[in-house]
């Protein structure tokens, strides 16, 4: 019987540069995946990249006949391991050089035949990406079709424009276009048309923020509006549309906490931002129920539920966040934001009944739609996108078949042009 060859992983690994340049990727702007599609648990390529290799390399020990000493085994060792280390660095990952000398590697310890990858829960495809990256021939799927939908976008289908010119009006077609860089100038292309036609559309709907003094002045983009929702208070004597709080924090980084202070008068309340020293007041939300901001009286689920099924359940906005030149700014809320957020109209929504259980069972407090789950101006922003997708297509169809494409009637999955 042939004894199993053991394999580099499963006796040593750099793990410091694979776990410096996996921590790297997170601040990369340029380039990466997570840039182009968001995915919540998305693994760092570089860790990917260096477990496929080392779990098909073998670790020297395995060739005596190679490296018959401690000593030989060792210096094999770290051969391989300067490749992991040139292989995970983020500049190299289209670096050919390097991963040739990856892939030959991995030849090398499969007898020129390396089997085939499979991640059956591959989320935002990093496993797969990495594995098609070194030579090896990729499976994947998902439950979610979300991830099944990012990870054909970015395995299966860019190889399908291999060498295509961009097709978008005014683009260089003399020149040659290596791998997917023509795709990739389309989707830069057609995606900024979305957006510049997004803002036409919709774009009163957000308006800028005024900074003050003490940030620089001017004006910058909101990238969020906080609410808290409301219900009024059971207490007779109060009354007060309380806010149901879980946290009144709004960052808890250190050197930049910054947390939502109510100031309290009667059964009326604002909000006031505060940062620097000190922290923020306990939220109004626990596992019992709700405590009133004003009056302090207990409040059950119960009548939350009970308020929320009656159509009752109001917002309130706590704060709203902009991207300041080094850091997230906290203002307050304004009463013109306010305004503008209630005026979104969504000339569609999604119907559908929610089913089952959910980690909040927002059914129980009167949500019983899919649509329910959005705010108005969310709505809105979703189906101009949805509907632009519709659009876009439509744009991408016609000028590639002003650059010559012809159209076989068939779609991409369908192996059509
Ligand atoms: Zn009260």
């Amino acid at each position: 019987m042939e004894t199993r060859k053991k394999k580099l992983i499963e006796v040593a690994l750099p793990l410091d540069a694979i776990n410096r340049e996996s921590a790297r990727e997170k601040s990369i702007r340029h380039g990466h995946p997570s840039t182009l599609h968001l995915w919540w648990a998305r693994r760092p390529l570089a860790a990917c990249r260096a477990v496929l290799f080392a779990q098909l390399v073998d670790d020297p020990s395995s060739h005596p006949d190679k490296f018959p000493t401690e000593e030989a085994q060792k210096k094999e060792r770290e051969r391989l391991f300067n490749i992991i280390e040139e292989m995970v660095k983020w500049e190299n990952i289209n670096n050919e050089r390097v991963l040739e000398k990856a892939r030959k590697e991995i030849l090398k310890s499969t007898d020129g035949n390396p089997p085939p990858v499979l991640d059956p829960f591959c989320g935002g495809g990093s496993i797969p990406l990495e594995a098609q990256r070194l030579g090896l021939k990729a499976y994947a799927s998902d439950l979610n079709p979300v991830a099944v939908l990012i990870t054909k976008a970015l395995i299966e289908i860019p190889p399908k424009f291999a060498g295509r010119s961009p097709v978008h009006p005014g683009a260089q077609t003399s020149s040659q276009s290596h791998g997917a860089k023509g795709l990739a100038e389309d989707v830069r292309y057609y995606g900024k048309w979305m957006r510049d036609e997004a803002e036409k559309r919709i774009g009163n709907l957000y308006p800028k923020v005024k900074l003050p003094e003490e940030y620089g002045g001017g004006e910058a983009t909101v990238i969020a509006w906080l609410w808290a929702r409301t219900v009024k208070c059971p207490n007779p004597t109060c009354g007060a549309q309380m806010p149901l709080v879980r946290s009144f924090a709004l960052s808890t980084k250190k050197g930049k906490q910054a947390w939502v202070k109510p100031m309290v008068e009667g059964n009326q309340y604002r909000f006031e931002v505060r940062t620097g020293e000190g922290k923020p007041r306990e939220g109004t939300m626990n596992r019992r129920g709700a405590t009133c901001l004003c009056c302090r009286t207990p409040v059950p689920f119960d009548h939350i539920r009970a308020e929320g099924k009656a159509g009752r359940m109001r917002q309130r906005l706590m704060a709203i966040v902009t991207e300041g030149p080094r850091k997230r700014i906290y203002l307050e809320a304004d009463t013109e934001h306010v305004r503008v957020a209630k005026k979104a109209e969504p000339k569609w929504k999604p119907g559908g009944e929610l089913q089952g259980k959910c980690r909040v069972s927002v059914p129980l407090y009167g949500m019983n739609t899919f649509a329910d789950l959005f705010t108005p101006r969310q709505l809105v922003a979703l189906t101009t996108f949805s509907d632009l997708v519709m659009e876009a297509r439509e744009r991408v169809h016609e000028d590639a078949i002003k650059t010559g494409m012809t159209d076989d009637g068939k779609g991409l999955d369908d192996e059509g042009t």
